[in-house]
């Protein structure tokens, strides 16, 4: 068929993105340890000013999202001017791809980056070029090494999502340092708010101290998945380009709200960061054995490693037969014999930890 409308080129090889699955057998009570969801629920104070905007539902949100952008710019001591808020981080990092890379162009990730970096670039026409890693870890010398004439964005997930693992200020400092003028350092921050190690940075002082690198962070893993929040800290000059073409009212009220609401809410922040901590450092140490490698996290899930592919599946039908719904990474990332698993209610972690535990691997 000739005559019918045709996506621009290269749209058609783009491979969607699989969510985590989310359903277990028919019948069986769930529970969802494949999307790195807050396993405490929202902020109370979030829900609340959700529900308060459902009376008028006529009414076009602010634009600008300004009620959201003054609350982080108060809670993390920002300049509100920016900060640009969009419909998730996914709408930012489309925004970004959108904003700098052209057909031919090319944007840098490491090998087991984040599967939405190739989606927005191929969406703008341009080609990723992936950056060997060092056991499941960035490396600043080969993403350095894989910039070329034609880079237009570096992306770096930090920590990163599925591995889990992270760079350091420092590093990520030298990254910068290393990169032309010209090339967008995009810092997805996505899991900052679960990160423990000291010698972490979030990114704002990059952001500040330079031009050309922008902080992704998102509501999502924070307990506002359904609202869709992503917002985004940068240079004057690039928030100006981004605010030119992003929907004028891409930001849902009741989204801006309950972001509002749990931005302010620090101390349920540092509850659910509490948590997470507690609960990743029990299942590590738990996982850590019967032929079962958990690489270290700084997110809100682990990733762990089986001796063999077979296994990893094994363990995957193991626990959804008992409704614990893992992640399976997958040959399509290279990490075949990896499950990704959220960190989730106790009684959830407990199940998990006595089924791996007590497998027979053949
Ligand atoms: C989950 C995640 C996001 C967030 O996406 P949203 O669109 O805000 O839900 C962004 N980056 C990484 C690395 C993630 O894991």
């Amino acid at each position: 068929m000739t005559d019918r409308p045709k996506p621009q080129p290269g749209i058609l090889n783009i491979a969607p993105y699989v969510p985590g699955r989310s359903q277990a057998a028919a019948g069986q009570k769930a529970i969802k340890l494949s999307s790195n969801e807050s396993p405490l629920g929202a902020s109370p104070r979030a829900i609340e000013a959700y529900k308060a905007v459902g009376e008028h539902l006529e009414i076009y949100p602010e634009g600008t999202s300004a009620v959201l952008r003054e609350a982080l710019a108060a809670v993390h001591g920002l300049d509100g001017a920016r900060i640009v808020c969009g419909n998730g981080s996914d709408d930012l990092l489309h925004l970004l791809a959108q904003c700098y890379i052209g057909d031919g162009d090319e944007a840098v990730m490491s090998q087991y980056g984040f599967s939405v970096y190739p989606i927005v670039t191929e969406a703008a026409g341009g080609r990723l070029v992936m950056a060997p890693e060092s056991d499941f870890t960035a490396s600043v010398d080969a993403l350095l090494a894989a910039v070329s004439a034609r880079t237009k964005i570096m992306f770096l997930a930090n920590p990163n999502n599925p591995t889990g693992t992270y760079l350091s200020a420092r590093e990520v400092k030298r990254l910068q340092a290393g990169l032309p003028p010209d090339v967008l350092l995009v810092l997805d921050s996505a899991y900052a708010e679960y990160v423990t190690a000291s010698d972490y940075s979030v990114g704002v002082d990059l952001v500040e101290g330079c031009d050309n690198v922008v902080m992704v962070r998102t509501f999502s893993k924070m307990g506002l998945a359904a609202a869709r929040i992503g917002w985004l800290y940068g240079p004057a000059h690039v928030v100006d380009a981004l605010n030119r073409i992003r929907g004028p009212f891409n930001v849902n009220l009741g989204g801006q709200m309950a972001a509002a609401a749990a931005a302010r809410d620090t101390a349920f922040t540092d509850r659910l960061a509490r948590y997470n901590a507690q609960w990743r450092d029990w299942l590590s140490a738990q996982l850590s054995s019967n032929r079962m490698r958990v690489v270290p996290s700084q997110a809100n899930f682990i990733m762990v490693l089986f001796a063999e592919p077979t296994h990893a599946e094994t363990a995957f039908e193991a626990l959804l037969a008992k409704g614990l719904i893992v992640r399976q990474i997958g040959s399509s990332y290279g990490i075949a014999n990896g499950l990704r698993i959220s960190i989730g209610p106790e009684a959830a972690m407990r199940a998990v930890a006595d089924i791996l535990k007590n497998m027979v691997f053949d």
